[in-house]
């Protein structure tokens, strides 16, 4: 029996009778992570990771929320649920359902390499797997992290050795934080835009550690300014509160920035390529890594990925979602609201992909 299910509200589970990561309002939701289009208001029961409650709270309010530490499990209408790290945002959890004899999985959004800011993605076994695809296309692969890192604080230290103030453009939560996490605190003040404050409290409450941040009224000379990493979300991009750092050095982190062509649509001095999302290498090992022989693919490059599974042999379909819609979506959303669409990649362009083991659990040949 499917454990998992299209409906109009959302995933729906229907021996358990609840959704997951509804895009209309129900009575039972299960939620893998705070993101706006995967976690939305309205619903009368949430169900999430434990280590996922501060962050629902910061941005949902005081909604009807149960929890469970990752790798518990809760029977519910015989079905058991427990949840897994995914690595994406803090407290972001794939979902493990099983009933019958049958586990599925539901992984929500998620990245494999761990980057010091939340669980790091655990493999679950199961027969069908349902994944999302957002970076799902062979050109998209991450850089490590500690490249990342290196690239983004030698920016800083040759803006504050020419004495210009870093603006660092970042969705506000999971890729600010794990930029913060990245920045090395020697090379000046930590400045942050006053949306991404109350995410970072959610993170230092669960632990996290970030270095300390000031709110640009708490700089104080203008000297010490001219030396700050200011981290602000895309929505501060052209207005007024950017005009105090004078003529200021500008960059944004996204996956996307691996197309060229997009740091110029974005109109800044340089472009990080940082995701909270699993790159093509990235899905492809994860699925491997499953066993699953069943894979349903939820948003963002559903055809190809699709397509790519059912070569090897998969049963590959596609789940119509609402994910990566809705203006507090992020990475790929907020793409889509500030720049039309996401861009436009010519598969027939891109790098063959490398085939990673075979998946079914056969070692690869
Ligand atoms: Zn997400
Ligand atoms: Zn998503």
């Amino acid at each position: 029996m499917d454990l998992v299910v299209p409906r109009p509200e959302g995933l729906y589970c229907p021996p358990g009778d609840f959704y997951i990561d509804p895009w209309r309002p129900v009575a039972r939701a299960v939620i893998t992570h705070g993101h706006g289009d995967h976690a939305r208001p309205g619903h009368r029961h949430y169900l999430a990771a434990a280590a996922g409650a501060g962050i629902l709270r910061a941005r949902l309010g005081d909604i009807p929320l149960e929890t469970l530490p990752y790798g518990r499990s809760l029977r519910h209408r015989g079905v058991d649920i427990s949840f897994h790290p995914a690595g994406h945002v803090l407290g972001s959890a794939q979902v493990r359902l099983a009933y019958g004899g049958e586990v599925w999985v539901a992984s929500g959004d998620y990245k494999l390499e761990a980057d010091g800011t939340c669980a790091p993605f655990e493999p679950v076994r199961c027969d069908a797997f349902i994944t999302e695809s957002t970076f799902g296309l062979p050109i998209y692969r991450w850089p490590p992290q500690a490249e990342l890192a290196a690239q983004i604080n030698a920016w800083w230290a040759a803006n504050a050795a020419a004495g210009r103030t870093s603006v660092l453009f970042c969705y506000a939560f999971g890729k600010a934080q794990r930029i913060l996490h990245m920045l090395d605190a020697a090379i000046g003040p930590i400045v942050v835009h006053g949306a991404l404050e109350a995410l970072n409290a959610a993170y230092r409450d669960a632990g996290v550690a970030l270095p300390a941040t000031l709110r640009v009224n708490d700089v104080g000379e203008a000297a010490a300014l001219r030396q700050a990493m200011v981290l602000a979300s895309p929505s501060a991009q052209g207005s007024p509160w950017l005009r105090r750092f004078g003529d200021y050095a500008d960059a944004f982190a996204s996956g996307w920035m691996r197309i060229r062509g997009t740091r110029r649509r974005r109109g800044v001095d340089r472009g990080f390529v940082l995701s909270d999302h699993a790159d093509w290498p990235g899905l492809l090992a994860a699925i491997a890594a499953t066993g699953a022989g069943r894979v349903f693919v939820t948003h963002g490059s559903v055809p190809v990925l699709v397509r790519w599974l059912a070569e090897q042999g998969l049963q590959a379909q596609a789940f119509d979602t609402e994910y990566g819609e809705g203006a507090q979506a992020e990475e790929a959303a907020g793409s889509e609201t500030e720049e039309g669409v996401a861009p436009q990649v010519d598969v027939a362009d891109a790098e063959p992909a490398t085939p990673p083991a075979k998946p079914g659990g056969e070692p690869a040949q």
